[in-house]
């Protein structure tokens, strides 16, 4: 393989490696105050869960949904999803999330190699979830990351990806 073969392999690769650069900072999701002190990444088909999420082509989106809290929305949510067992999905605006949909071009070039595949990332995801939420009791493990564990757990169920 040439360096150059070998450099455009990477660039076609990095999509699904979920390392992007030029990324801005949303505001809360549920307040839209910009002050964001927590954030987590769902994958895109729970875009269809929230707020406006309908009319978004989610299996266009590449890598995974990013979400903003502000301080006093964290801790609600941490409640919500931490003592609860309730996701706060229904009540976040996709139009303050972020992430990235395939252009347009790229689109319409892939068409003939059908719908893009988002069972590869949930399943990462969901693997990431359980490995979290089985060590909950780790000093290392955090809030945060059982949060987004268990929001990713839950609505891949309600979205009928995994089973209850
Ligand atoms: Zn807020």
């Amino acid at each position: 393989m040439t360096a150059a073969s070998n450099r455009r392999g990477l660039a076609r690769r990095a999509p699904s490696s979920g390392v992007y650069t030029g990324r801005t900072q949303q505001p809360c999701c549920l307040c839209d105050d910009h002050d964001t002190s927590h954030r987590i990444a769902v994958p895109p088909r729970a875009i269809q869960l929230m707020e406006n999420g309908d009319p978004i082509a989610w299996r266009d989106v590449v890598g995974t949904v990013t979400l903003e809290f502000c301080e006093s929305d964290w801790a609600v949510v941490c409640d919500l999803v931490l003592e609860t067992g309730m996701s706060p999905l229904s009540r976040c605006n996709v139009a303050r999330a972020d992430f990235d949909l395939r252009e347009d071009f790229e689109a319409l070039l892939n068409d003939t190699r059908g719908e893009p595949d988002q069972t590869e990332l949930e399943e990462r995801l969901l693997a990431e979830a359980a490995e979290t939420i089985a060590a909950a009791d780790d000093p290392m493990t955090e809030d945060r990351d059982l949060v987004e564990a268990r929001v990713v757990q839950l609505s891949l169920r309600e979205l009928g990806v995994s089973e209850p």
